[in-house]
């Protein structure tokens, strides 16, 4: 669903480092690699395997030489859709591949949403946050085939076939989906079960996908604590990650900060807009829980590439994971 830019200036000022110096240790997929395959790592993980490397998500060789930073920047990048189509909601499977090598090549290594609400990313030393976030439960998100396995050309499939060769920048994301959640209807539970066997999240979009500042706190609510309803019903807890449509807000701003919904209290602990620019980290002192940009997976000014060339530049300030106490 088409979705608006909205440049926040003043944010996008502050995230500009003026040198901030430091690039990868390598083009380092091999020195993560080892340090993955000692602890089990890899893209079938299971939650056990998983757990073991993230406690030993800090032992391995530091992912970059950047100096260590809890209060810089976070990429939130936001996919919709796969596809050749000129429009910004689009992008190429190539180009997906090309952003997942890009990212890893910088020392970036994903996260859900929740883990950067909670501030429990456990990142390897030198490396930077990202979380990939995939909008509106899109069909080529993630598709079967009649045997049941994920199809190498949907985004899923595509980073599944990334993850094999890099194993440090494994599949895991959050999706913000809606009811149709990515087609194939007899399949939800099947695909379901693949992403929270992978260590992905599915997390809020409403209902319907209507812009919520057009509706009254009722209806809001509605759209909101339905979805959620529904996504507890399929087994997931709360808190629940909310994006909200085409990044607006509802009239009443304080829904968002939680609001009781047939018997239940839906608070997410942190709410996603839509552009332009990267993240405060949980750390830093403009982070509003209520209120986190994205970057718009695309070509565009200020979309995904324009950030990325960026970091190339040492002209953005990043989170950088330090060496946490025993
Ligand atoms: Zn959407």
């Amino acid at each position: 669903m088409p979705f608006r830019i909205v440049l926040a200036a003043s944010l996008t000022a502050a995230v500009f480092a003026a040198g901030c110096g430091g690039s990868p240790t390598s083009g380092n997929s091999a020195t993560n690699m080892g340090a993955m395959s000692q602890v089990g790592g890899n893209q079938n993980s299971t939650s056990a395997s998983r757990s073991a490397a993230d406690s030993a998500a800090q032992s391995g060789p530091p992912v970059t030489n950047r100096h260590p930073d809890p209060n810089g920047f976070v990429f939130v990048p936001m996919f919709h859709h796969l596809g050749t189509k000129k429009n910004p909601m689009f992008c190429t499977p190539q180009q997906f591949t090309y952003w997942l090598a890009e990212m890893d090549k910088m020392g970036m290594r994903p996260v859900t949403a929740q883990q950067y609400l909670e501030n429990k990313m456990n990142l390897p030393v030198g490396a930077t946050p990202v979380v990939m976030t995939f909008d509106d439960g899109n069909p080529d998100q993630l598709q079967l085939d009649a045997k049941g396995n994920v199809t190498p050309d949907c985004f899923v499939g595509l980073w599944e076939k990334f993850a094999k060769d890099h194993p440090e920048f494994p599949v895991r994301a959050t999706f913000f989906v809606l009811p149709v959640f990515f087609g194939q209807p007899k399949d939800q539970a099947k695909k379901q079960s693949i992403l929270e066997g992978l260590g992905c999240e599915i997390a809020n979009h409403t209902i319907t996908h209507p812009d919520l500042a057009k509706l009254n706190d009722l209806q809001a609510e509605e759209e909101i604590g339905q979805a959620q309803l529904r996504l507890v019903n399929m087994g997931i807890q709360p808190p629940i990650p909310l994006a909200l449509p085409y990044g607006i807000r509802p009239r009443n701003h304080k829904l968002l900060e939680g609001f009781q919904y047939k018997g239940q209290m839906v608070k997410p602990e942190g709410v996603f807009m839509v552009g332009a620019g990267p993240a405060p980290s949980p750390n830093s002192p403009h982070f509003d829980r209520y209120k986190l940009p994205r970057i718009a997976a695309s070509n565009e000014p200020f979309g995904l590439t324009y950030w990325l060339d960026l970091v190339k530049k040492n002209k953005v300030h990043l989170y950088v994971q330090g060496p946490t106490k025993p």
